[in-house]
Parts: C-alpha cells; sequence; structure tokens
C-alpha cells in the first residue's frame, strides 16, 4: 500500500476544491454556520446531493457500476480532507453510506433495482433504525418486534437517535422476528415505508453541532415480507458489516475536524501577536502545533489502511475500530487545543474553530462509542 500522495492525488485534490468553490453557495455555508447545530434543510441536503452526483462524487465507496465514484483510498481522503475544511453539508444521506451497500451485498435483484436508483438520485430519502431507547451501546437487546403474518410483518416498537427520520421516505431498521432463539440469531433487517400508517415520528431536542434527530415509533405497522432483506436472523450480521464500513467514514470525518483545526490554528498562530512576536514563535504553542501535526499523520495512515483494506477485500473490523478509536480522540483532543491557541477569538463563531469542537465529540459516539471500538480491538487481539 502506498502511502504517498501523487502528483495525480494533488491534482484531483485542487479539482475538488476547486468545484467547491464554484458549486457551493454561499448562502447555504452562510445557513449552515448560523443554525446553532450547524443543521441544513432537507432542499440543502438534496442540492448538495444532486450537485454532487453531477461529478459523480455522491457516493464514494459505491462499486463503479451502481454509480459510485472508484475512488482510490488517497484520493478518498482528499476528497473527505476538502469537504470537511470547506464546512460542506457534514451528513451523507444513510441511503447512501449505509443501506445501498447492504442491499449490494445481501438484496434480491429486484430489491437492487428498486432501491438503489432512487437512493443515488435522492428521490428517496432513507433513516436508520437501530437503537432504541433501551439498546444503544448493546445493539442486540433491541426490542422492536416484527410478528409475521401471512406475505407481511406486524411490527411494534420505538427506534431514537433517528438522524433525519423526519425528512426520510424510508427506515433501514433492525427487528426482533424472533424471541426464542439467542439474541443477536433473531434479529431481522427490514426496509419500511415511513408512509405505512402506525408511523409517528417525535423529535428529539437538538444537540449542539451533530445532527437532527427523533424518535420513530412503530404501532401495528404492516410491512410486506419482500421488504426484508437476506433470510429471518441475518439482520445482525448486515447491521455489523455497516458499522464496520461507517466506522471508515467516521475516522475520515474526525481527521477532517482535526485537520481543519490544524490549519485554523496554524494560520491563526502565524497571525496573532503576543509579547512582541508572533504566538507560533512560543514554544508552548509551537509544541502544540507539533503534536497536532503529527497525530493527524498517524490518523491519515490509519484511515486510509483501514480503507485499502476494505478495497482489497481483507478483514478491515479491526484497523476500522482502531482509525475510528484513534480519529476520534485526536479530534476532540485538538479541536480543544485550536480554542486555546485562538485565545478569546477561539469562542466566536467567525472564527470556526468552537463548531469544529462541538463537531469532533460525536464522532466518538455514533457509529460505536470509543468504548465499543475498543471492545472490537480487544476482542480480535485476544483471540489471536
Ligand atoms: C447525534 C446522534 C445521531 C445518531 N444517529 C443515529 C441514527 O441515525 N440511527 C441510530 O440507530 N442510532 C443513532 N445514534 C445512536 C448512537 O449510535 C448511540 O448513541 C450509540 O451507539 C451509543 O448508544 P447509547 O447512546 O444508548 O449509549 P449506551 O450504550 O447507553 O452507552 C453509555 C456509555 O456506556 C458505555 N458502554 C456501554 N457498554 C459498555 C461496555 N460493555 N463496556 C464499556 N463501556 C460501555 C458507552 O461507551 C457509553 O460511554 C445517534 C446518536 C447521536 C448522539
Amino acid at each position: 500500500m502506498d502511502l504517498n500522495f501523487s502528483d495525480e492525488d494533488f491534482a484531483f485534490q485542487m479539482e475538488v476544491r476547486n468545484w467547491i468553490k464554484d458549486n457551493y453557495p454561499a448562502e447555504m455555508k452562510a445557513r449552515k454556520q448560523r443554525s446553532p447545530g450547524g443543521h441544513l434543510s432537507k432542499e440543502d441536503h438534496v442540492y448538495w446531493q444532486k450537485a454532487l452526483n453531477t461529478k459523480g462524487w455522491v457516493a464514494p465507496g459505491w462499486p463503479v457500476e451502481h454509480g459510485g465514484s472508484n475512488f482510490t483510498p488517497s484520493q478518498r481522503y482528499l476528497f473527505d480532507l476538502e469537504m470537511a475544511h470547506a464546512d460542506t453539508p457534514a451528513i451523507i444521506p444513510f441511503g447512501l453510506g449505509m443501506v445501498a451497500p447492504v442491499i449490494m451485498k445481501y438484496g434480491t435483484e429486484e430489491q437492487k433495482a428498486k432501491y438503489l436508483p432512487d437512493i443515488l438520485d435522492t428521490n428517496v430519502w432513507w433513516c436508520q433504525g437501530y437503537s432504541e431507547p433501551g439498546a444503544g451501546s448493546d445493539l442486540a437487546s433491541l426490542r422492536t418486534k416484527a410478528v409475521r403474518q401471512g406475505d407481511h410483518y406486524i411490527v411494534n416498537g420505538t427506534k431514537t437517535w433517528n438522524t433525519m427520520g423526519q425528512y426520510a421516505d424510508m427506515i433501514f431498521c433492525l427487528v426482533r422476528t424472533d424471541v426464542d432463539v439467542k439474541q443477536q440469531e433473531g434479529i431481522s433487517f427490514l426496509l419500511i415505508d415511513m408512509n405505512t400508517p402506525g408511523i409517528e415520528v417525535r423529535p428529539i431536542v437538538l444537540l449542539d453541532g451533530g445532527a437532527e434527530v427523533n424518535e420513530v415509533w412503530f404501532t401495528d405497522v404492516k410491512v410486506p415480507k419482500a421488504n426484508r432483506i437476506g433470510e429471518d436472523g441475518f439482520g445482525f450480521k448486515f447491521a455489523m458489516k455497516t458499522l464496520s464500513g461507517g466506522r471508515i467514514g467516521i475516522a475520515a470525518q474526525a481527521l477532517g475536524i482535526a485537520s481543519g483545526a490544524y490549519e485554523l490554528a496554524l494560520q491563526y498562530s502565524k497571525q496573532r501577536k503576543a509579547f512582541g512576536t508572533q504566538i507560533c514563535n512560543h514554544q508552548a504553542i509551537a509544541f502544540k502545533l507539533a503534536e497536532m501535526a503529527t497525530d493527524i499523520e498517524a490518523a491519515r495512515h490509519m484511515v486510509m489502511k483501514a480503507a485499502w483494506e476494505k478495497d482489497q477485500g481483507i478483514n478491515y473490523d479491526t484497523s476500522s475500530a482502531m482509525a475510528k478509536l484513534f480519529a476520534s480522540r485526536i479530534a476532540m483532543k485538538h479541536t480543544v487545543e485550536a480554542v486555546q491557541i485562538h485565545g478569546g477569538n477561539g469562542f466566536v463563531k467567525d472564527y470556526h474553530v468552537e463548531r469544529l469542537m462541538r463537531d469532533a465529540k460525536i464522532t466518538q459516539i455514533y457509529e460505536g462509542t470509543s468504548e465499543i471500538q475498543k471492545m472490537v480491538i480487544s476482542r480480535s487481539i485476544l483471540k489471536n
């Protein structure tokens, strides 16, 4: 695996940077920066996804035959970095990153034809229904029940933390179809139309940074059996696979946040003067910058290694957990340092570092907390 960037990689980076300049409307960026949590409307997200789609960049992780971008790990890294630096809409719609890979791998030909084109074109908006009020890290204890009745399931229960659930046309959901087998084995994966009678979306008040989240309540919701992916009892396995892949994306997001904070801090430290010199000339500040640059370089290697293993078809469960654990940790640590380097201005929205600090925290929580990443890593170490 070559971890150096080639001239083509740098040319690609400039292409992405210039494209963002031409296509990311200033008003949209201003709307994002004005909103307390950095939120955008569905229309903004749809605009952005359609704009990316004109370049073939909307689905970096998809195979080309389904409309994917076929990026190399270096290009993927540089793409995520440029997007993070420009503060573009951070949330990649779930349809693209989470449900589509499951449909591609485990869905029937009918399901692929029915769902994939609409996901790519933003015609159908998805949200993810894994977590429940009593099941987050311990996903296998989920209780939303789907009881089979002929060609349908009847679903009852509550999902929570459903990002963008208020806009969603569809939810991909983990449900318990068998209560008599071991916890993980009784779970199935259903694609549920959010307009089905019996579904209610209740917003959860928001958070600083991160996303807009909801609860989704199911009361006697009728779901065709044809909307199940794979056989009954395989849902947990599919979900774990999507989470492994998703972790590389969150690690890249965390790395983008850390790199953005580093560059803003570096720039500021060269301009701001105290005690007769630029603050970067004070060793305490220079050492902070040195720590940041070192950690970012280490995290970059880890993210690219995980992405490379995924591309090669090698098992990447451990490397993706390590990349997420480390990249999210340094994102948190160094965004705090970037605020410190900005002094009082670090608290001012226009300087942007306080936003990055708030955005960093969530990368240690969603798609599996840092503690859960350590469980994945330690299990793999102890097994060998
Ligand atoms: C902004 C946001 C968006 C989200 N979006 C979605 C979404 O769209 N869809 C969705 O399904 N979910 C979503 N989530 C949920 C997210 O995945 C969970 O919050 C996360 O998995 C943690 O679960 P929990 O909140 O129930 O915490 P808990 O599982 O209750 O964990 C609480 C603490 O205990 C620790 N802990 C738990 N078990 C262990 C253990 N065995 N050993 C050591 N420590 C442990 C955890 O690491 C954590 O620190 C979102 C969350 C947030 C905050």
